[in-house]
């Protein structure tokens, strides 16, 4: 005989912990509603690994971060899976919706109260909230490179706000979800439950009635869970809140539209050390918000990776890996893609097709990106296209316009959006202005999934804004 199956009964159900997840938490739990969070991967306490090494991608990214979106080329892309989801592994760059964009969306996606003013006001309670903060000293070498760049080629650069706490004694914090909303919701009394993932919601008519989830115990061992719910939130990122939709039945405009920032890679020599503990939190911002410019992780395997990315001889560069960053120019692609779930599958298929706009942009982006690192001082620029000539001077720049071709260009992601757009034109999105799923009284969605398309600049602020103004929406509703 089957043992029974464990039932646990909740007011909001949340699915999943991460920018989204959590800030609804927070927001619903200190109001005051019994709130449960489920997370798929597991509590890792915020101090115990090096941030960017191995051990953490093992533990907190979604198939150790290594993830692709098919189609010509493939697009390499990471996410989180643990306890505060992505903002455990992200770069804490924080930046707010342009304001421009809010009303482009608002028009073309009939998104009700989405103004710059409305949007204003919550990016403003984050902000509060997560200390979002610039450096207090000089920024390290590896960021003044951008800085200096482009100010010898006249072009604008900014240093970026980050989700970041300095301490007195020097010390910088990244203020995650696992060290700050997180908390916050448990102390205002919501659960949150750890190694849990849903694997489909229960439907009864126009409403969800609970969520059948496989918990796996600390012996490694797994048993079923249902969790019984009045009102279901799924915040489990631009991949898997489609996914799970799909999986219990509800398609209508969910899955397609995904959304990215596709982007090119140079590792970059310099002839003298350069640090390799930070990310650069400058960014040119020439081009924006179509293309931007600015620094990656860039610990020992980074480099190696980016440097293997160009299939030059890189064993003298490798050798001098001190020497070497890697940096990115990510654009806003006019391409889309679609997430869907395969019968008997975990994981969701991922496809993006980049239009051959998309491909010139990606061109342009590099060369961009060539010129400020050579303008800064870098001797050797390797980038992430096949058999891409190594560029020593502006004069080797002109190789790579052609050379970035479908079956040649390296490409990757960690910004992922738009797999269930929000607004009233219902025949482009998947939920109304506040993320309820069309054709459903008491399920939403809150996360990367709702933004129509993608922000051209960090995501997570436009995330956490949308989402704190929909759980607000909530309170006064429900
Ligand atoms: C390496 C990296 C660097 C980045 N750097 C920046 C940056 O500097 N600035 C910035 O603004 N953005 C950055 N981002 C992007 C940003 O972190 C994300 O856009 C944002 O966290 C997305 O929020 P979300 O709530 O949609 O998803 P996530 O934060 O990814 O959270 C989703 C959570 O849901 C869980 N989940 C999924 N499926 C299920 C299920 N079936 N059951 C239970 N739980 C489930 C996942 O495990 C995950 O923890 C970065 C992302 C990455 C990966």
């Amino acid at each position: 005989m089957k043992p029974p199956v464990e039932t646990v009964d909740t007011d909001v159900l949340i699915i999943g912990s991460g920018a989204g997840g959590a800030v609804t938490a927070a927001t619903l739990a200190r109001a005051g509603r019994t709130v449960t969070v489920l997370e798929e991967g597991p509590w890792v306490d915020p101090d115990a690994l090096e941030p960017f090494s191995l051990q953490e991608m093992v533990a907190k990214y979604r198939h150790g971060g290594s993830c692709a979106a098919l189609g010509r080329p493939a697009i390499a892309f990471a996410e989180g899976r643990c306890v505060g989801g992505s903002t455990e592994i992200n770069s804490g760059l924080y930046h707010r919706l342009p304001p421009e964009l809010a009303e482009e969306w608002q028009r073309d996606y009939r998104i009700d109260e989405f103004g710059p003013e409305v949007l204003g006001r919550y990016a403003e309670r984050i902000e509060q909230e997560l200390a979002v903060s610039r450096l207090p000293g000089p920024p390290p070498e590896s960021s003044a490179v951008l800085e200096r760049g482009a100010t010898k080629l006249g072009w604008r650069s900014v240093e970026f706000a980050r989700v970041f706490r300095y301490e007195s004694n020097g010390r910088a914090v990244k203020q995650t979800m696992a060290r700050t909303l997180l908390p916050t919701a448990i102390e205002a009394g919501a659960r949150v439950v750890a190694d849990c993932r849903v694997a489909r919601l229960v439907r009864s008519g126009s409403r969800i009635v609970g969520a059948r989830c496989e918990q796996t115990l600390p012996d490694g061992t797994s048993r079923p869970l249902l969790v019984r719910a009045d009102h279901v939130f799924v915040c489990a990122g631009a991949t898997q809140t489609p996914a799970l939709l799909q999986r219990s039945g509800i398609r209508s405009n969910i899955g397609r539209g995904l959304k990215m920032h596709p982007t090119v890679k140079i590792a970059a020599r310099f002839d003298s050390p350069i640090d390799h503990g930070d990310v650069p939190m400058h960014r040119v911002t020439e081009f924006s918000p179509g293309l931007t410019i600015g620094g990656s992780a860039s610990r020992r395997g980074h480099v190696a990776l980016a440097l293997a990315d160009s299939d030059a001889d890189y064993a003298d560069a490798l050798a001098h890996w001190d020497n070497v960053a890697v940096y990115y120019a990510a654009i806003r692609s006019e391409g889309s893609g679609r997430v869907i779930a395969l019968p008997g599958l975990r994981s969701p298929l991922v496809t993006y097709q980049l239009t051959e706009g998309d491909m010139s942009r990606l061109a342009r982006a590099l060369v961009h990106l060539g010129e400020v690192l050579l303008a800064a001082g870098a001797i050797e620029l390797y980038p992430s296209v096949t058999g891409g000539v190594v560029a020593r001077g502006p004069e080797d720049l002109v190789h790579w316009w052609d050379a970035l071709t479908r079956n040649r260009a390296n490409l990757m992601t960690v910004h992922l959006t738009s797999t269930v757009r929000i607004g009233e034109n219902r025949s482009r999105t998947g939920a109304d202005s506040f993320g309820r799923v069309w054709g459903f009284d008491n399920l939403r969605v809150n996360d990367a999934s709702l933004l129509p398309e993608a922000p051209g600049v960090n995501p997570q602020g436009p995330i956490m804004a949308v989402v704190a103004r929909n759980s607000d929406h909530f309170l006064a509703d429900a």
